[in-house]
């Protein structure tokens, strides 16, 4: 639908790490920061300071964005949406870009998208969220349109997780087609229909299809451990999730709000991830490596302790 450069994507839904520090910036990590690729949706999550030099490292355009959404409104997770609202304007993007976040933060995140002066040419559709549910529908190539919706998590100012689901499809058997006498459009008229009437009778979609679940990510940012950040990765096949700190400073994490490695990982073991994105690291901790080892004490799936500019494909579906 938009034009992307191809030559950066491995596949057609991924995740592109633009920052992975929490709170400031340090010499190796931009502030916060994310971009999900998922089919011809291009979601920004969470900009903040620098996402739009970080967009253009990450060969992402401005034109390619279709959505934003906020967790909350930290500076470390919103600040660059004044560049990149700004970007859009600039680069007269012309599709209408909705800005969710949460309704209490309303105030800032209109000061943020008229902080300085410009010419405004940009389309955005601003909603705010104010209790857990559906959020919007989202394109799918495959199964049709997803479902994003946010679950309220527990941080010291109002804060969302999002979660993704696409819907359960099947898979067509073509022996079994054959075998049935069903061709061409007929096809197309089964799986939509669920059954088809035929010269050798009736026909039912299962008789010729196997069930293909749905793929689903989740994007769980500041939170203490809460049902919220549970049911957001029941199952998913990538979970981000910040992991500020490690867990030999669990108290720190418990006061300010926020979740250790361990926590992290912890919930993705235990709700069956397929893909752990760690990220949001505390510039208290110099090497990677302690997240990685305190993770795998628990979590034995994918796991990628984020980096600035990591692309992480979401795991082939099941
Ligand atoms: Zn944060």
């Amino acid at each position: 639908m938009f034009q992307r450069p191809a030559h950066h994507r491995v596949s057609s839904r991924e995740l592109v790490a633009l920052g992975t520090a929490s709170q400031v910036p340090t010499r190796t990590r931009n502030h916060n920061g994310y971009v999900l690729f998922w089919d011809d949706e291009v979601i920004l999550f969470d900009p903040g300071e620098g996402s739009q030099r970080q967009m253009l490292h990450a060969g992402i355009s401005a034109t390619a964005l279709t959505r934003i959404a906020i967790t909350h409104l930290h500076g470390d997770h919103s600040l660059g949406l004044a560049g990149v609202v700004q970007r859009i304007s600039l680069d007269a993007v012309p599709q209408t870009i909705p800005v969710v976040f949460p309704a209490s933060g309303r105030r800032w995140v209109e000061n943020l998208c008229d902080s300085t002066a410009y010419y405004h040419q940009e389309r955005l559709a601003l909603q705010g969220l104010s209790r857990d549910g559906v959020v919007s529908r989202v394109p799918g190539e495959l199964h049709g349109p997803a479902v994003l919706r946010a679950e309220r998590l527990d941080h010291s100012l109002e804060a969302y997780g999002y979660r993704l689901d696409e819907p359960d499809g099947r898979r067509m058997d073509p022996a079994r087609l054959a075998e049935a006498g069903i061709t061409g459009p007929d096809v197309g008229r089964l799986a939509q229909e669920g059954t088809l009437r035929t010269e050798r009778g009736v026909v039912r979609l299962e008789d010729v299809s196997s069930p293909r679940p749905g793929q689903s990510f989740a994007f769980v940012m500041d939170t203490r451990l809460c049902d919220a950040v549970w049911s957001l990765a029941a199952g998913v096949d990538m979970l981000v999730i910040e992991s500020t700190y490690l867990d030999r400073d669990s108290g720190l994490a418990r006061d300010h709000g926020h979740l250790t490695a361990l926590q992290a990982a912890t919930v993705a073991a235990q709700s069956g991830v397929r893909s752990l994105v760690l990220t949001h690291f505390s510039q208290r901790y110099t090497d990677p490596a302690e997240f990685e080892r305190e993770a795998r004490t628990v979590y034995d799936g994918e796991l990628t302790v984020a980096a600035d500019l990591d692309r992480v494909a979401v795991p082939r579906r099941r």
